[in-house]
């Protein structure tokens, strides 16, 4: 039974055990254990990679992937890249979206920008339809989104105008 839309499991998916199978995909286990949590706090982006009380740590949105639970996987491996970058070669290179991290994010397939996402406490205004595969979307707020699926299928994970989405509800601004 499919259940990914309930609230409480997002928290429940372990991060660490997901860490460990990609660094034994992607990185041939070389990257040292570091701290992976979930946060209900972080509404602002997907995922990031700082230096909290604690140390280095990376942090998944829960917010976020409630909404986009399909992303887990692809905002933790983005963030494990600037970790792999940090460790190879100093801060500047691992906080970096630069060519490195663009060469690895094609590697390990990864999505290369931040996702930030703002208004997450907003309602579902609006709903989006890829004119490529018919898989319809809802956001909160209005804007330019492609197709993550058909981006990632067809584009190298990278944006396309081919993949933007139509807006199937929401048109006028909803007064
Ligand atoms: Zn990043
Ligand atoms: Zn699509």
């Amino acid at each position: 039974m499919n259940k990914r839309n309930g609230d409480l499991s997002i928290p429940k998916r372990n991060l660490n055990s997901l860490y460990a199978r990609i660094n034994r995909r992607w990185w041939n286990e070389v990257l040292p254990e570091i701290p992976v949590r979930w946060s209900t706090q972080m509404h602002a982006a997907a995922g990031k990679y700082w230096h909290s009380s604690a140390g280095w740590e990376i942090v998944l949105s829960v917010p976020y992937h409630q909404e986009f639970p399909d992303e887990i996987e692809d905002t933790l491996k983005h963030e494990m890249i600037h970790f792999a970058l940090h460790l190879r070669g100093g801060l500047r290179r691992g906080l970096s979206h630069g060519e490195e991290f663009r060469a690895e994010a094609e590697r390990v397939g990864a999505s290369v920008h931040c996702k930030s996402y703002a208004g997450l406490h907003r309602p579902y205004r609006y709903e989006w339809e890829c004119p490529n595969c018919t898989r319809r979307s809802r956001s909160r707020i209005r804007r330019i989104w492609a197709c993550r699926p058909c981006c990632t299928e067809h584009n190298d994970g990278y944006y396309s105008p081919r993949f933007k989405l139509r807006l199937v509800r929401g048109r006028a601004s909803a007064g």
